[in-house]
C-alpha cells in the first residue's frame, strides 16, 4: 500500500484493489469494508502507522520542501514561512557560525524575505549583491544576527554588539550540529 498525504488530515491509500481516501480526524476510509461493516479497516490502520513511522506527515502538518535544500520536512500547518529542515533550521537565540569569517553570531530572527529583496540600506544594494554573499543562492530566506557581546574580531577590535546583521541562511551554520 502507499500514502500520499493530502492535506487536512486526509491521506490518498493506494492498493492493489484500488485506491481509497482516509480521514484521519473523521476517522473515516472509503473502502467497502470501513463503509459496510463500520470496522477500523486496514487503509486507516496503515495510515496511523506511517505517520508513527514519519514516513508521511501526521494530521496537523504538511510536506514543504526546505528554503536552503529542498529536502522534503514535515511542518506544522500555520508554521510562518520559511520552512527549513532539521540541518538548515535556524531559529532566535541560535549560536551560528558565519562560513566566510569563521566568526560566531547570535541568530536574532529569520525572515520570510529573499536575499534579493532584502536591501542593505548602509551599501544601497541588497543582501545577495553584498560582496561576501554573492555565492549564496538569492531566493534564501534573510537570518539576522548580532555579535554576542564581548566577541573580538581578528584585529582585536569589538564589533558593536546592537547592529543587526544580514545574511542568507545558508551562509550560516548552526553551531551545535555540525552540519555542512
Ligand atoms: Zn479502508
Ligand atoms: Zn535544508
Amino acid at each position: 500500500m502507499a500514502v500520499a498525504p493530502l492535506g487536512s488530515g486526509r491521506y490518498a491509500v493506494a492498493t492493489e484493489h484500488g485506491a481509497y481516501l482516509v480521514d484521519v480526524p473523521e476517522h473515516r476510509c472509503t473502502c467497502p469494508d470501513h463503509a459496510f461493516r463500520g470496522e477500523r479497516c486496514k487503509h486507516l490502520r496503515r495510515v496511523a502507522i506511517e505517520i508513527t513511522e514519519g514516513a508521511v506527515p501526521p494530521p496537523s502538518h504538511v510536506a514543504a520542501g526546505c528554503a536552503v535544500c529542498s529536502t522534503t520536512t514535515f511542518v506544522h500547518r500555520d508554521a510562518p514561512r520559511p520552512h527549513l529542515c532539521d540541518r538548515h533550521a535556524l531559529s532566535r537565540g541560535d549560536l551560528a557560525t558565519d562560513r566566510e569569517t569563521g566568526a560566531t553570531v547570535l541568530v536574532v530572527g529569520v525572515s520570510p524575505r529573499r536575499a534579493d529583496e532584502v536591501r542593505i540600506e548602509s551599501h544601497d544594494c541588497t543582501v545577495a549583491e553584498y560582496e561576501t554573499n554573492r555565492s549564496y543562492p538569492g531566493d534564501d530566506p534573510v537570518v539576522t544576527a548580532v555579535f554576542p557581546a564581548g566577541a573580538e574580531f581578528d584585529d582585536g577590535t569589538t564589533p558593536d554588539s546592537l547592529r543587526l546583521y544580514s545574511f542568507p541562511v545558508s551562509r550560516l551554520r548552526r553551531l551545535d550540529t555540525g552540519n555542512e
